[in-house]
């Protein structure tokens, strides 16, 4: 039985909120991108917020949630889209953005705390070493390293060196356990993937080491095509540039940006598709041979730090947030369009769904292959139609990492990861992290047909 008031009392010194309006903001994240999850986690809401300012405040609060039996979600910034650091089951919430500190940076790579800002690494680590982080979700500015690992999974420079996943893009996590006495674990190698977006259901993470890519001048580029298809051609061929230092390589049917990127406005020709680009400053010279090809020309440039709003802003889950400022009846899907044959089923699908479903595609490189991540948009008109489109994509090949369900399989890869719930019972032995988001932690047999049976339980 749960006792949230005794575990409050254990906490004297660390810094604790529990004003109603104030816990209820610290328990939502970017939830209401979907109208799926506005309607099932909409009331949610924690019975504390605890802010501890060290790893062993940290230790402390968790020894004591143990011994009360209080669930604790934790949390960085909250801009994950699915609900991620919501606290499904109640308890407390547990803001770790006090956690802030860069520990060292060396020629390669940088440890930080839970809590830093990707954008506050960044500055440091060109300062000191003329690096950057190797990729950063499009939410760099307000985003914290330990919410990256936990709950994202790609970004800005995955066109370059692909996913949070792959082997190298994570060097070392430092995590607490669950348990009376927490015990301190570092996971190197491939035991980084026990924890590694595992929306922090099996340890507080409270140090990332992560490699470092060169630090560059980029600039930003935009680029207009004829067709959705001359776009995505291009930008095929771009990604494959291996000698051109990139960093985003985004494409967006006709109309999404010229309608609702404020910022780019005027600079934009009707009625043509448009590629976001990040190119580093010496490489610019080589564009025009590439673009041409393709029926491709220039329309604007800017270096990334002078913009107000970065050309990473309008990218990724940016994309959806810009046009959902203008027109709140969008959402979105998650959609890996996989090598090989990848552009031919970017086609089919345009084709079938039109402007239901107008195009963003991110280009990446995605096991050594070069592959791209839909984001694209959906003008909503019903659940049963929305499952109706995923279930279009997922019979042609398409897989859809459902940004309107809130658990870590259905989100994933539609399957039990083994390697997560046996680390999980190692280290939150009672389950009282982030309990709800795991679906194997109640039911190691899980599988994708059992989904709505769940809902109904859970709801
Ligand atoms: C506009 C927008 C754009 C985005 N673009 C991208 C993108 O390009 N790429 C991408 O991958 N994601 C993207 N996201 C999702 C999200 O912003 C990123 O995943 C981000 O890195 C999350 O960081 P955060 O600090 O906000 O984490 P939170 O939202 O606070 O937490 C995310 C998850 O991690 C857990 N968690 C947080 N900190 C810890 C910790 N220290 N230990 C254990 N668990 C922890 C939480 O419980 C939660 O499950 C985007 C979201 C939005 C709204």
């Amino acid at each position: 039985m749960s006792d949230t008031a005794g575990f409050l009392a254990a906490l004297a010194g660390i810094a604790v909120q529990t004003d109603r309006a104030l816990v209820r903001q610290k328990s939502r994240d970017f939830f209401w991108y979907s109208p799926v999850l506005k309607r099932q986690l909409n009331t949610v809401c924690g019975e504390a917020v605890v802010m501890p300012r060290c790893e062993e405040e940290v230790a402390r609060v968790l020894a004591a949630a143990v011994r009360h039996r209080v669930p604790v979600t934790p949390r960085g910034a909250g801009t994950g889209n699915y609900g991620q650091a919501m606290p499904i089951r109640g308890g407390i919430v547990l803001d770790l953005s006090a956690l802030d500190r860069v520990l060292w940076t060396r020629a390669g790579a940088v440890r930080a705390q839970c809590g830093a800002k990707l954008i506050d690494i960044d500055a440091q680590t060109r300062a000191s070493v003329g690096g950057e982080l190797r990729f950063h979700p499009s939410t760099r500015r307000t985003a914290t390293l330990g919410g990256f690992i936990a709950g994202g999974s790609s970004g800005i420079g995955s066109c370059t060196w692909g996913m949070l996943r792959e082997p190298g893009n994570v060097l070392g996590l430092r995590l607490l356990t669950m348990e009376e006495s927490p015990r301190v674990i570092e996971l190197r190698g491939p035991d980084i993937q026990k924890a590694n977006h595992a929306y922090g259901t099996n340890g507080v993470i409270t140090e990332v080491e992560m490699p470092l890519a060169p630090a560059s001048e980029w600039v930003d580029v935009v680029a207009a095509f004829p067709t959705l298809m001359d776009a995505a051609r291009f930008a095929d061929a771009f990604t494959r540039q291996d000698g051109i230092a990139k960093k985003l390589v985004c494409v967006l049917a006709a109309g999404i940006a010229q309608t609702h990127f404020r910022a780019l406005a005027g600079a934009l020709p009707e009625g043509r598709a448009i590629v976001l680009l990040m190119v580093a400053a010496p490489f610019l010279e080589f564009l025009p041979a590439l673009l041409a090809p393709h029926g491709g020309a220039e329309v604007h440039r800017q270096p990334s730090d002078e913009a107000e709003v970065p050309l990473y802003e309008y990218s990724w889950n940016h994309t959806t947030l810009q046009v959902l400022k203008t027109d709140k009846t969008v959402t979105y899907l998650q959609t890996l369009f996989p090598p090989p044959g990848y552009l031919a089923k970017v086609a089919e699908m345009e084709a079938a769904l039109g402007d239901e479903v107008p195009i963003h595609l991110e280009f990446v490189r995605f096991g050594g292959e070069v592959a791209c991540f839909g984001l694209q948009l959906v003008r909503f008109t019903t659940e049963a139609r929305l499952a109706g489109i995923i279930a279009a994509h997922e019979a042609a090949g398409c897989p859809i990492f459902n940004p309107h369900a809130y658990t870590l399989e259905e989100g994933g890869m539609k399957k039990v990861d083994h390697e997560q719930l046996a680390f999980k019972r190692e280290a939150d032995p009672l389950g009282l992290l982030n309990p709800g988001k795991m679906l194997a932690w109640e039911n190691p047999d899980w599988t994708p047909q059992q989904v709505r049976h769940l809902y109904e339980t859970i709801w």
